[in-house]
């Protein structure tokens, strides 16, 4: 298939549920890990279509939901202090810290700027050589390498007024720490298919063969989901669960070398604290010694002051997928797009704002 209406085509896609119906006889728990996926699977209907024996759930797959309130603390203390402009992707401006937020804060006259990619980041740094010019740093391995290469040619053309706040995540990590609590029991998992473009199938391999979970990288169109689904049944009733490519258009076994190395060259594996996980090993990144310098944590004293989780907010619970956005008491009454209380019902890919938009709860 080459063209998108093909991957939203009915025919094909009662043809490959009809598959799906035929194959499925035990009981299976699919996570989807990707907000983007569960974005095509409440628009969709997916879940209404698939037999009583698949059991969907949603994961971790949101970098904005994920990101922790002590680490919007941080960004918003940075956007307080004086001659600096924080430039940040949209997402991030209404999502609530423990006090606050980045949109409330520039109200209160900081200097917060969107902009739609680092290129527009650095050009700012240009352009008000007088301020310290603060990208927040947010996204998976798939924004990383963007990042990596804002850092790298802001030291290439001399520009000593940008830094970045690194709060990037890494995936696999997660997942691993996902399996390891033993809180979620899982059989397959429909792995990112964005962040496989970057790091390639081969990082989820271990969930196969050290926990018998099987995966598949897919896209995030209806059929792209459906014959996701279709192939973990397949590997599941087959008994041999393994990694497998549905998103052949986009995903490699080994991932885009080039952007992997720019990741490399200015990042390193560090702790993360992720927003209902806690800290977990190895599933951050932070700016390697010879870029520290870029680094905003290093560059400014801060005091982001004590942390505060949301009350009622159980987004932490939704994000490790043991509960769903219609078991938290705020969902649609007091907790609603246009006045979230927490960051997954801001995120356009956030659980409760797929629940609120598509859900039939
Ligand atoms: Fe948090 Fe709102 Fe979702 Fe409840 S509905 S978990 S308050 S974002």
């Amino acid at each position: 298939m080459k063209f998108i209406d093909e991957f939203r085509d009915a025919d094909m896609a009662k043809a490959v549920l009809c598959q799906i119906h035929r194959q499925s006889k035990r009981h299976v728990r699919l996570m989807e890990f990707c907000g983007g996926h569960t974005v095509t699977i409440m628009k969709h209907g997916i879940r209404q279509l698939l037999p009583e024996t698949i059991e969907m759930l949603s994961g971790p797959g949101c970098p904005v939901c994920v990101t922790a309130n002590a680490d919007l603390d941080k960004a918003i203390a940075l956007a307080r202090q004086p001659d600096v402009i924080i430039t940040t992707f949209g997402d991030m401006l209404r999502v609530p810290g423990s006090r606050s937020s980045l949109q409330k804060t520039r109200a209160d006259g900081a200097d917060i700027r969107v902009v739609y990619s680092t290129i527009d980041a650095l050009q700012i740094a240009r352009e008000n050589p007088a301020k310290a010019v603060i990208f927040i740093g947010i996204g998976f391995e798939t924004t990383a390498p963007t990042i990596a290469a804002s850092i790298m040619k802001a030291e290439e053309d001399g520009i000593n007024n940008y830094y970045v706040l690194s709060l990037h995540k890494l995936c696999p990590p997660v997942i691993k720490a996902l399996l390891d609590s033993g809180e979620v029991k899982l059989d397959g998992l429909i792995c990112p298919g964005h962040v496989s473009t970057i790091i390639g199938s081969r990082p989820w391999e271990f969930a196969a063969s050290d926990y018998g979970i099987a995966c598949v990288v897919t896209g995030f169109e209806p059929l792209d989901v459906l014959q996701s689904v279709d192939m973990l049944v397949n590997q599941l009733e087959q008994g041999k669960p393994r990694v497998e490519i549905a998103y052949r258009r986009g995903v490699t076994t080994e991932g885009n070398l080039r952007a992997q190395e720019l990741m490399n060259i200015v990042f390193e594996p560090s702790p993360a604290s992720w927003r209902g996980m806690g800290s977990v090993p190895q599933s951050g990144l932070r700016l390697r010694k010879e870029y520290e310098r870029f680094d905003a944590e290093q560059a400014f004293d801060i005091d982001p002051g004590p942390t505060l989780e949301h009350k009622g907010c159980i987004c932490g619970d939704i994000l490790r997928g043991v509960k769903t956005p219609p078991d938290c008491k705020l969902f649609r009454t007091s907790c609603t797009p246009e006045h979230p209380v927490g960051p997954c019902m801001v995120s356009s890919e956030g659980s409760c704002a797929s629940y609120y938009h598509y859900g039939t709860v």
